[in-house]
């Protein structure tokens, strides 16, 4: 569907629709995986349509992809990548060396990763802060301050920040503002209508939902923006395969389904856990106890199927996470199939122990990714562990 067609459409049915037209030559209502490395073209240097002359530039499933995102996200272009970290070092890598980032201390721990031991030996320097407490984003702010850099919820503490206040605060600093929107996924939340500059996924989590792809994607409003990012992968090459961009696409035409049984699930799981006596603390945007539950109701619509919850030691979390058994102990989440892992050993061991500490990731806290089973069945595995 075109873009002036999806204009005033809601979230739903965008979802099957948006980037998505019959194919010219036979009608095939799907997009077609176009698996191909080149173009051929009808004269010396004149590619087909101007843009098909090699597969690192331009691909017809990707391009189906990226209309797709920038919809969901409410944005004007969409820019997939070959993985969500990939994602998030273009964007940084617009900076150049002596620029200057701040960044929220939780987020994935890949990222923080990157942030540390790849991208700082380039001259670009990071400071961490708590971004829950907007104020503490305005003391970090410096004149070199080219990027913001958050997370929300976060993983895997699930802690909020104010998108729009900080938005607001990175432009009076002439920075710009990109939220990982991963954990909330575009139904839930759209950080570019809170005034963020870039908006992005590790796809391979809620956007996909299948765990069956790495993918990242990013969507922008600004022309300018989408550009330079359209630039830095042609020039760096972190482009996803036309088969991993057709999973992707797949996925997305049931996101919305997916993210209301998430929702769902993970509100009933999360009660279910808080009212339960051998968990000390339950960690979820959508319950009362939650210290930014009026600010998740304010820019969110719904709460995912991502719970964190506080066992207390070591030897409790390994009773729990390794009996389970509709929960899978694994990496990622998002995928319609409940995980269940342990930060602290798992995601975020490459974090550093003292930060890791200072942030409650403790061998006691364990992330749940409830999947979309009927929670009858997932609330009873849980019940079976821990009584
Ligand atoms: C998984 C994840 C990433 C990294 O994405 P990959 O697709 O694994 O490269 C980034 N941010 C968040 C919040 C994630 O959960």
């Amino acid at each position: 569907m075109s873009k002036a067609a999806s204009q005033g459409l809601s979230f739903g049915t965008l979802a099957i629709h948006a980037g998505v037209e019959p194919e010219p030559v036979t009608g095939a209502i799907m997009t077609p995986i176009f698996q191909t490395s080149t173009y051929v073209q009808p004269a010396v240097g004149e590619p087909k349509n101007g843009s098909y002359d090699y597969g690192r530039t331009a691909n017809p499933t990707r391009e189906a992809l990226e209309a797709s995102i920038a919809a969901l996200e409410a944005g004007n272009h969409g820019i997939a990548f070959a993985s969500g970290l990939a994602a998030i070092e273009a964007i940084v890598k617009r900076l150049s060396a002596g620029d200057h980032v701040v960044s929220e201390e939780n987020t994935y721990g890949g990222t923080t990763r990157m942030f540390n031991h790849v991208l700082s030996r380039f001259g670009i320097e990071f400071t961490y802060v708590d971004a829950q407490d907007t104020q503490a984003v305005a003391d970090a702010m410096r004149p070199n301050t080219k990027l913001v850099h958050v997370e929300t919820p976060t993983n895997p503490m699930m802690k909020l920040c104010d998108i729009a206040a900080i938005a607001d605060l990175a432009h009076e600093h002439g920075a710009l503002l990109s939220v990982d929107n991963t954990f909330a996924s575009p139904f839930n939340q759209r950080p570019l209508e809170l005034g963020a500059d870039f908006t992005l996924h590790s796809s391979t989590k809620y956007v996909n939902g299948h765990s069956d792809v790495i993918g990242g994607l990013v969507a922008v409003r600004d022309r300018g923006l989408a550009d330079d990012l359209y630039f830095i992968r042609k020039s760096s090459g972190a482009v996803p395969g036309p088969m991993d961009c057709w999973l992707t696409l797949r996925g997305i035409k049931t996101l919305h389904v997916r993210m209301e049984r998430h929702n769902a699930n993970g509100q009933a799981v999360a009660e279910w856990l808080e009212k339960h006596p051998s968990v000390d603390r339950v960690l979820y945007p959508g319950l009362p106890s939650h210290p930014q539950h009026e600010l998740a109701k304010r820019q969110m619509s719904g709460f995912t199927g991502m719970v964190s919850v506080d066992v207390g030691t070591l030897e409790r979390t390994k009773a729990l996470t390794e009996h389970l058994e509709i929960f899978a102990l694994a990496e990622s989440l998002g995928g319609v199939e409940s995980l269940v892992n342990v930060p602290a050993l798992m995601t975020h061991a490459s974090v550093p122990e003292d930060r890791r500490a200072a942030m409650g990731i403790t061998p006691g806290l364990v992330r749940f990714s409830v999947g979309i089973e009927d929670v009858s069945d997932i609330i009873a595995d849980l019940e079976r562990v821990l009584g």
